[in-house]
């Protein structure tokens, strides 16, 4: 089996002067995860690792450089799931951690729960001895700016989201390794402004994020609760089971998010072959993935 990952960094109006950062982002991510399985790594250490590449730039809403909520703090949310067992490991809301996709690891290797949250996640991310930092050290320039902006407005923030024109640039990675088992993970900071405790589609399995070895994985990004209503992830892989090509799958799921989910947003998608496809609703979406002939496709696309 040829080994195949794809990546995101977020789906929304991505202004030209972030567009080469986030496309450079997504190639960094997709480098490093596809190196890993050129040696033979299993599918969940290429989604972990790509993810921590993505969480750590701070271009994206993720680990460093994620948005603030109201009332000007960061919380944040993760998935991976293992498409061999059907297991996933979540956090959501969880303060203080710079790779929450590690703990979402963690939690999917000790088990039996699938999900923590708040300062249950906390707790947990000391007991396992995870590196916790300050809180501020997660914080850019830009989203305090952005936080400044819009704090008074919150419910303003989120419908521009809709529209969208505010930053929604979440991740994510889907791969298949050697062995044919599949992983998929997706990391956010959430929306701007968000009430403090709001948890969106991310950190949700079968809404941001699906992985069954059986059919295929998929990441999603968008407005949460417009996911959420569509259960985006599951909807599209289970699509993928009666053979219908992942392109057409993901033209399919992004077009039900638009209609039935009520939001925009984007999704990454492989088959069970290592066939990938990327659809949004957004004028941009930021991705890598390797092609059939062996090139990296990413976007958004370069500009003249
Ligand atoms: N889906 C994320 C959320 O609603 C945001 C995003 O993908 O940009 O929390």
């Amino acid at each position: 089996m040829k080994p195949s990952l794809i990546v995101h960094g977020g789906a929304w109006n991505i202004p030209d002067d972030l567009v080469e950062a986030c496309r450079a982002g997504c190639e960094r991510a997709l480098e490093v995860g596809m190196a890993l399985l050129a040696r033979g790594a299993d599918a969940l250490v290429a989604v972990e690792e790509a993810i921590c590449v993505l969480e750590d730039d701070p271009v994206f809403d993720a680990g460093r450089g994620a948005h603030l909520n109201r009332v000007g703090e960061i919380e944040l949310d993760a998935i991976i799931m293992n498409g061999t067992t059907l297991d996933a490991g979540a956090v959501a809301a969880v303060t203080g951690v710079r790779n929450p996709i590690r703990l979402a690891r963690r939690l999917l290797d000790t088990g039996p729960e699938m999900m923590v949250v708040g300062a249950g996640a906390r707790r947990f991310a000391d007991e396992q001895r995870m590196p916790i930092c300050d809180p501020s050290e997660l914080v850019v320039p830009r989203e305090r700016a952005a936080w400044e902006r819009w704090r008074d407005h919150p419910d303003a923030a989120l419908s521009d989201f809709a529209t969208p024109s505010t930053a929604g640039d979440t991740v994510g990675a889907v791969a298949i390794d050697a062995r044919g088992h599949m992983a998929a993970g997706t990391s956010t900071g959430g929306t701007l402004c968000k009430r403090p405790g709001r948890v969106g589609d991310s950190p949700l399995i079968g809404c941001g994020c699906y992985a069954d070895d059986e059919v295929g994985a998929a990441s999603c990004t968008g407005l949460g609760e417009a996911v959420m209503r569509v259960v985006l992830a599951k909807t599209a892989v289970d699509r993928l089971r009666g053979g219908e090509a992942p392109d057409s799958v993901a033209g399919y799921a992004t077009a039900l998010l638009r209609r039935r989910g009520r939001g925009t947003g984007g999704l990454i998608l492989l088959d069970r072959t290592g066939t990938a496809a990327v659809a949004h609703t957004t004028t941009r979406m930021a991705y890598a993935y390797v092609g059939a002939d062996g090139a990296v496709v990413a976007g958004p696309s370069r500009m003249a």
